[in-house]
């Protein structure tokens, strides 16, 4: 018979945070599969673990996916775990999951802390409807136009970010997305736990003038506070396209940079643009 995957959650700091049944689990499993050996066995050698421990990592991911997908159809049970957290996210794990899935071996979720999560529950930002994006692109052009591609959706955005980027990440969201409310939610569980709330602006002021700050943060932004009018997006499609066209590009290439750069499918600016086009 075949063995199962299971992807075990593990703390995001505080080494208490951990589940009943993750301990259970990484005592009972064959072997498990860890981002970084070394920092998952402080893990262990706190509560005892002495399960054998292979790495798994973004630089071995394909090969050891082979290898654990082999073992597991020969009847082994295998624990998949990140340096924090939930594999996964932000975290190599994904083609293992998927594999597995797709060769009919059982995947069991062991839930617990993820920082995405931690920090939306205490930021005091709207939880109905959240976008965690990740991590935001380390280049400014490029994460100027990851952000611009935000400005519309109506939902708390939460990003994963850097020390050395914080200032100039929260600067290009406060003059592309607007100076909403925003939290920066740094160094959780941990001795040092911040979670500072302001205007984008503010904090923006503030981590850019104070040195970079240390540890592991989390950003959310408030949605956009005026619900876009339908009539300011058809203007805007338009006014995006004539803006590139000034700037050389085609006008093909023009309208699907305009439709990204507004969060909408090239044929929904299409149509809108030549509704604008009726109107005037
Ligand atoms: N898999 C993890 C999870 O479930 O949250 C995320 C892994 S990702 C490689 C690491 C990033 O998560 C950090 O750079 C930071 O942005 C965020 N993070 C992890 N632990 C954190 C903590 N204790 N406080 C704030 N942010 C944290």
């Amino acid at each position: 018979m075949a063995g199962t995957l299971f992807v075990v959650a593990t703390p995001i700091g505080n080494l208490g945070d951990i589940t009943y049944r993750a301990v259970q689990i990484l005592n009972q499993v064959n072997l498990i599969a860890c981002e970084d050996t070394r920092h998952t066995h402080k893990l262990l050698h706190h509560y005892g673990i002495k399960t054998t421990t292979i790495s798994y990592h973004e630089h071995n991911e394909q090969q050891r996916t082979q290898e654990l997908l082999e073992l597991m159809r020969n009847g082994s049970d295998v624990a998949l775990v990140s340096d924090a957290g939930t594999p996964t996210v932000s975290d190599p794990g994904f083609r293992i999951v998927q594999a597995a899935g797709e060769s009919g071996i059982p995947v069991i979720p062991i839930p617990g802390p993820s920082a995405v999560i931690t920090a939306l529950a205490v930021a005091g930002l709207p939880t109905d409807e959240f976008l965690f994006v990740g991590f935001l692109p380390s280049k400014a052009a490029a994460r100027q136009n990851k952000l611009k591609q935000l400005v519309s959706v109506q939902a708390t955005l939460i990003c994963y970010e850097a020390p050395h980027r914080l200032a100039a990440t929260l600067k290009d969201a406060a003059s592309i997305l607007g100076d909403r409310r925003a939290v920066v939610a740094r160094e959780l569980t941990k001795l040092h736990e911040q979670i500072k709330r302001g205007q984008l602006t503010e904090l923006a002021q503030h981590y850019g003038a104070e040195e970079t700050p240390r540890g592991e943060i989390v950003v959310l932004i408030d949605r956009n506070p005026i619900e876009p009018a339908i009539t300011s997006i058809q203007s805007s499609v338009s006014e995006v396209v004539a803006r590139l066209e000034t700037e050389g590009m085609d006008h093909r290439l023009a309208l699907k940079r305009a439709a990204r750069e507004l969060g909408l499918s090239r044929a929904e600016a299409y149509r809108q643009m030549l509704s604008e086009r009726k109107k005037d």
